[in-house]
């Protein structure tokens, strides 16, 4: 197939790339900066718009600006270019899309988990409702709003849409995992807040391959949890990384420091959690390469 990659230039695009490759793909990403195998986006050479898709099987898209970027302050200008980034990119896409003369087969875009309310006692599936309660909830929803291909084009009719909601990506290249591995290896690390709030998470290379398994599956559509089948708290999270260590983790972090670097509304993110299983993801014929905590840990840091 060829796969255009929105975003293919971050963390999780990077794995994408690599795996669609092996896979025998070819990759062009999308990014906002020109260069080799890459086209831009709209704002800088009005390539997509004005030149519209280029011949592609299966367009993704995964940008977006970093949201738990600590050197950023949780200001309304970057809020805005938080949803701009997905919601705008998303819209381009879909709009190019459903005027392609050929549309693509498939076509998938990333977005959160941040959609179910947070909550120590409910499950969340597929099916469960949500989008309506905090910002990044509403800006899920404004996301898979923005990449529904409108009814009445062509393409509603023949390319499969399909929206992955990833949890937390635990990889060494990139995402939120690195920063926290100092503290841990210096033996400081320990459970955000209470710990008792659950985190779902993801091997960078289980949301890499749950993305490829949906272009490849050719029936596979709308959404999918793209998280671990097992549910961990942030306290579970903060033993199993001291155990792969083999350092203690037992310092909490307090709320009020998150709040301080991250500012209360984002701070949330990591304060709070959800219970989210993916059951669409399993019904789907997905197998995870790494289901349990510890092991993933462990294939994390032993590269
Ligand atoms: P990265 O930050 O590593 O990469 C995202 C890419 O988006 C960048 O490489 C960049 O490409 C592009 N981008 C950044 N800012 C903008 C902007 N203002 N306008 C247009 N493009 C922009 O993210 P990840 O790979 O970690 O995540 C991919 C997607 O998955 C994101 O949408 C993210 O929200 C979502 N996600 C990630 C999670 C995680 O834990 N990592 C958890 C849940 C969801 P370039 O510079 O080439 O333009």
């Amino acid at each position: 197939m060829r796969v255009l990659v929105g975003g293919g230039t971050g963390f999780v695009g990077r794995n994408l790339a690599r795996l669609l490759k092996s896979n025998g793909h070819e990759v062009t990403v999308i990014s906002r900066k020109p260069g080799p195998g890459r086209i831009t986006w709209v704002r800088q050479k009005q390539e997509i718009p004005s030149k519209g898709l280029p011949p592609c099987d299966a367009v993704i898209n995964l940008a977006g600006e970093n949201i738990m970027n600590p050197l950023q302050r949780w200001t309304d200008k970057f809020k805005k270019e938080v949803t701009n980034s997905r919601v705008e990119t998303n819209r381009v896409l879909a709009r190019a899309i459903a005027s392609a003369e050929k549309p693509p087969e498939a076509w998938l875009v990333v977005t959160g988990i941040s959609f179910y309310a947070p909550s120590e006692t409910a499950e969340y599936d597929e099916d469960s409702t949500g989008g309506d309660f905090n910002f990044f909830s509403r800006l899920v929803r404004a996301c898979e709003a923005a990449a529904r291909i409108p009814g009445d084009s062509a393409a509603a009719e023949v390319t499969r849409e399909a929206v992955v909601r990833s949890g937390f990506v635990l990889g060494r290249e990139g995402g939120a995992f690195p920063s926290m591995l100092l503290p841990f290896r210096l033996g400081l690390g320990g459970p955000i807040g209470s710990g008792c709030q659950y985190l779902p998470w993801i091997h960078v290379a289980d949301l890499a391959g749950i993305i490829a398994h949906v272009l490849e599956s050719k029936n596979v559509t709308g959404i999918l949890n793209g998280v671990a089948p097992s549910f961990d708290t942030n306290k579970d999270f903060a033993r199993a990384l001291g155990a792969a260590l083999n350092r203690p983790a037992l310092l909490p972090l307090p709320a009020f420091m998150v709040n301080a670097v991250f500012g209360s509304e984002r701070g949330e993110m990591l304060l709070e959690g959800v219970k989210v299983l993916p059951r669409r993801t399993l019904e789907s014929g997905y197998r995870y390469a790494f289901p349990e905590l510890g092991p993933a840990l462990r294939d994390i840091l032993s590269y």
